[in-house]
């Protein structure tokens, strides 16, 4: 949290800008240590892991996801890791631009696609990922109706 609220004003100061801190969610399940998500400017993070690799976590993950709300607030919709992402974690946010995270995920072993609705995060299989992704298929929340929007960005 603190993290967050640093590595913000440090991107706001070198980019001049005004971006608003976003939400902290602990709802991310699967082998994702975090997912971004622009709409609804949100970093989710996955508990499991947190909880395991506290450290990690504040040094890579919460810029890394930032670094991606960042990205898209700035430059709009580009590659996921693209040499913008990497230009605003390493110039701006000061951290080594890793793809991704190395965890023991000996604990998250289901491979699954984080989702989502207006009321909760879901995990889709991958064949059923795949199907929405081809087209022609799509997911509702039982609860609330939505349809599921896939999530920007999955990092694991
Ligand atoms: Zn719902
Ligand atoms: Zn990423």
């Amino acid at each position: 949290m603190r993290q967050l609220c640093e590595k913000l004003q440090q991107a706001n100061l070198r980019l001049e800008c005004s971006y608003p801190e976003p939400a902290l969610v602990y709802q991310q399940r699967g082998t994702a240590a975090g997912t971004a998500w622009l709409q609804s400017w949100e970093i989710c993070l996955n508990p499991v892991l947190l909880l395991e690799n506290q450290q990690a976590f504040i040094d890579e993950v919460v810029p890394h996801e930032l670094a991606h709300l960042l990205v898209w607030k700035h430059f709009g919709r580009v590659a996921p890791h693209g040499k913008e992402w990497k230009w605003m974690m390493e110039s701006v946010l000061g951290v080594p631009a890793r793809r991704t995270h190395q965890f023991e995920i000996s604990l998250v072993r289901s491979r699954a696609y984080p989702y989502r609705c207006r009321c909760q995060q879901h995990q889709l299989t991958v064949h059923r990922h795949n199907r929405v992704m081809r087209g022609g298929s799509e997911y509702r929340c039982l609860k609330c109706g939505d349809i599921l929007t896939a999530g920007d960005f999955q990092d694991s």
